[in-house]
Order: C-alpha cells, then sequence, then structure tokens
C-alpha cells in the first residue's frame, strides 16, 4: 500500500494519498532514517473478510469488512469500525493511520487502527444488522481483544453495536470480556460521558483556538457540517457555552440563519423527519454553501475530503475545528495555511473519543466506574495539555497545528518504535 515518495499528492488526493503525505512531511522535518519512515507508513497488519449473512428474506449476502492496525509501538490498536458503502482497504488504512497518530498526540499507551464493513447500515433490519455485526465480530476475533486491538464506534455504529461485539467475543471466550471494545451502552460496562466526548472535545478545542486567537466568543458564529454523533454533540455545547451556531447540515444538506439555530429543536426536528428538508429554523442550503458561509468558526463533523482545492479559496471562517478525520485535503490546507486560517486538526480537534474509550477500557479492566465529572475534568485536561504542547511546538517551528500535532505524534511513535527494537 504505502509508498515512501514525498512529492506532493495530485490535488485532493484520497485519503490513503492525504495520510502519507502528512506523515511524510513530519518524517522529512524529523530527519527520519528512511527504514524508520518504511515502518511507519506501511500498516502492520490487515485483515479482509468476505462473510455471508442471512437476511430477513431468507436469503444470502456476502458482506466485505476490513480491520487494520496501522502500527502498535505504544501499545494495543484502538480505533473505530465504520459501516458505510464507501468503506474501502485504501480508507480503512488512512484512518488506522491517523489513529495512530491521535494516540500518540494526546500520548495515550494505544496503537492505531479501524475497521469498516462496505454496507448501508440504515437499509438493513434490526435483526440483520445484529447478523452482520455478530459475524463480522467473529471474523475479527482472531486480531481484537483488550489487551491486542479495541474497537470502537465510528460513522453509522453504535453503542448497541458495540454491545453486540461484546457479547459476542465473550460468548466466543465463555466469559465476559468487557474491555474488548469501548463505546458501549453504561449498562455493559461503558463508561459516562462516551457518546458525549467527541463534541465536548470540540468546544474546548474551540475555546482554546478562540483564546490563540486572542478573539472574544461573544456572538462569533459557527456553522457545523454533518449533525451525527459529533456534529449534533459539538453544537449543543458551542451553543450553550455561548457561541452563536448559524448553520448544520447533514448528508442531504443542511439549514442556515445568520440570527442562530436551537441545536435542541434541530435536534428534535432531525429525529421526527431524519432530514433539514422543508425544516423551518432557517433557509436551506447546501453542503458546499455551508463551507462558504461567513461564520467565524467551521466545524467540519461528516466525512473526509470535503475541504478541498476546489473550495478552500472560499472558506471565511477565520477557525476550522476538526471534528471529521480527514476532512481537509493537504492541498487545501496549504490554501488555508496561506490565508491565515487557524486549522486546530482532526487527530487534536477529535481526540475525545478516544481520550474517553481509553477511560472506558481502564474501567472495565479494572472494574471499577468513575463519575461524569471525573470523566470529563480528566478528559479537559488531557486535550488542554495537548493543545498547549502543539501549539507551543508551532510556534518555535514556525509551522501549522496540523503539522506541529504531525510532528510531535510521529516522533512519539517513532521513539518507541526506535527504542523496542527490530526483531529479531
Ligand atoms: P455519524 O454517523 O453519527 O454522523 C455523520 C453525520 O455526517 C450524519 O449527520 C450524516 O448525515 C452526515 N454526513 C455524511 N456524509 C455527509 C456529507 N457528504 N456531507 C455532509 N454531511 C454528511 O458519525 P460520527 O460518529 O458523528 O462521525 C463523524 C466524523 O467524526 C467521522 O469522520 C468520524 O470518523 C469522526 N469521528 C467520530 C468520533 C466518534 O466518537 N463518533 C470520534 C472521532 C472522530
Amino acid at each position: 500500500m504505502a509508498t515512501t515518495d514525498s512529492a506532493a499528492p495530485a490535488p485532493d488526493a484520497g485519503p490513503l494519498e492525504s495520510a502519507l503525505a502528512q506523515f511524510h512531511a513530519a518524517a522529512e522535518r524529523l530527519g527520519l532514517e528512511a527504514g524508520l519512515r518504511e515502518v511507519l507508513s506501511h500498516c502492520k497488519r490487515e485483515l479482509v473478510v468476505n462473510f455471508p449473512v442471512r437476511m430477513d428474506d431468507g436469503s444470502l449476502r456476502v458482506f466485505t469488512g476490513y480491520r487494520v492496525q496501522h502500527n502498535v509501538a505504544r501499545g494495543p490498536g484502538k480505533g473505530g469500525i465504520r459501516y458505510h458503502p464507501k468503506v474501502d482497504l485504501d480508507e480503512v488504512r488512512a484512518l488506522a493511520m491517523w489513529m495512530t497518530w491521535k494516540a500518540a498526540v494526546v500520548d495515550l499507551p494505544y496503537g492505531g487502527a479501524k475497521g469498516g464493513v462496505a454496507v448501508d447500515p440504515k437499509a438493513l433490519s434490526p435483526r440483520e444488522l445484529e447478523n452482520l455485526t455478530r459475524r463480522y465480530a467473529t471474523e475479527l476475533s482472531v486480531i481484537i481483544g483488550p489487551n491486542e486491538d479495541i474497537p470502537a464506534p465510528d460513522m453509522g455504529t453504535t453503542p448497541q453495536v458495540m454491545a453486540w461485539i461484546m457479547d459476542t467475543l465473550s460468548m466466543h471466550r465463555g466469559h465476559t470480556v468487557l474491555g474488548v471494545v469501548t463505546g458501549k451502552p453504561t449498562s455493559v460496562g461503558g463508561s459516562r460521558g462516551r457518546v458525549e466526548a467527541t463534541g465536548l472535545g470540540i468546544l474546548h478545542m474551540v475555546e482554546q483556538a478562540v483564546a490563540l486567537r486572542g478573539l472574544q466568543k461573544d456572538g462569533l458564529t459557527v456553522a457545523v457540517q454533518g449533525f451525527g454523533n459529533v456534529g449534533s454533540v459539538a453544537a449543543w455545547h458551542l451553543h450553550r457555552a455561548g457561541y452563536r451556531v448559524v448553520a448544520v447540515s447533514d448528508s442531504g444538506g443542511g439549514i442556515y440563519n445568520p440570527r442562530g439555530l436551537d441545536p435542541d429543536a434541530l435536534w428534535h426536528h432531525k429525529q421526527a423527519e431524519g432530514t433539514f428538508r422543508h425544516c423551518p429554523f432557517g433557509d436551506a442550503i447546501t453542503n458546499q454553501e455551508l463551507l462558504a458561509l461567513p461564520v467565524g468558526i467551521l466545524v467540519p463533523a461528516a466525512v473526509e475530503g470535503q475541504i478541498t482545492a476546489a473550495n478552500a479559496d472560499q472558506v471565511k471562517a477565520r477557525i476550522i475545528v476538526e471534528g471529521a478525520n480527514g476532512p481537509t485535503t493537504p492541498a487545501a490546507d496549504a490554501i488555508l495555511k496561506a490565508k491565515g486560517v487557524l486549522v486546530v486538526p482532526d487527530i487534536l480537534a477529535n481526540s475525545g473519543g478516544i481520550i474517553v474509550s481509553y477511560f472506558e477500557w481502564v474501567q472495565d479492566l479494572q472494574y471499577y466506574f468513575w463519575d461524569e465529572n471525573e470523566i470529563r475534568e480528566r478528559q479537559r485536561r488531557i486535550m488542554v495539555r495537548a493543545f498547549r504542547e502543539v501549539a507551543a511546538l508551532a510556534e518555535a517551528e514556525g509551522v501549522t497545528l496540523r503539522e506541529a500535532a504531525m510532528l510531535l505524534a510521529v516522533k512519539r511513535v517513532a521513539e518507541a518504535t526506535v527504542t523496542r527494537g527490530i526483531y529479531p
């Protein structure tokens, strides 16, 4: 898969090319030797499974699933599972690589992994979804486990899906294995604060970015692309903290109201209607229009590759806080840098999820559960510390926050890899 070619990727390359370009830029600046670069630009382990699922009408359908571990030098693999029709091996590799850097930048004892199944979960009945999940979990059981690789939710998967994975692995092992997966419901070893963790973390990163820029938060406007787990919770916390959320969207488009929107009302509307089309609280806009709105802060919280060479010039926000993984292509990054837009990169901005997943895993292994205040406060401390480390490095090196975050993360992973040595 990987290449050590450090030439800039074609404009708006796919997620793997983007991830590799970001890695090679950091490796170049750190002066990593060629062999180590080769190691870190490859994924250590890749599992592809084609597996049958019995559908409600009695027919059999074969689905393709993946689990990729990019690097496990600092600890077990960690990363979500995505159910989406467009999931493919290169996307999962890129997401696994970003998880390695994410765990390292916030200094958690994890490596990076990711999984996915090419499926539209909304097109399955609850029973089909459970059958698919249990069979996929069984296929993965050869490489996941609390000491090996710990999945979590990502796009298209839910706490219930995580509960089925935990139950399936537990049936195989003959005893309950809480720590095999995080993001579970609290009734089966989930952590308080996990569902909100990524969206809440976006608020912490917005606050840090606003302070870094010396802005007053009163009246600062925000547009949020994607209104799922990350985007809806981020919008809710930002609204509560005094920011004016003026636009949100989902895959079908969005709505805009310069006077402000109430995320609670939006959430109820979305629950009832399933879409923002014909939403009475503002004017309909497309996702492209949302990205170009005259707002202070933009939070892309949907999918990768949204801010590209084709539209980065139209971005008017002064601050971008990346809720999604890989929403900005390297070509777009260069344009935003030239425009002076402050981008809080995905591996830092959306790390709230992996941080509270880490807390969940620790609680599961100890069979001792913490209260929500403790969890929120510990999450905030880790994220603020990481932001300050990254911002200080960016200042010292004269680089962007993304470049600094990558330097910090790649350096930590490289150091662990070198310190462990090459076996045998
Ligand atoms: P989700 O499935 O809950 O929500 C995704 C949202 O994005 C939905 O509202 C969907 O309609 C919308 N969407 C999909 N395609 C779109 C498009 N092309 N344009 C606009 N909107 C679109 O997923 P999530 O868990 O909120 O994840 C969103 C992003 O955040 C993903 O990139 C994911 O990898 C990343 N992330 C999630 C977590 C987490 O804890 N859930 C943690 C870190 C990063």
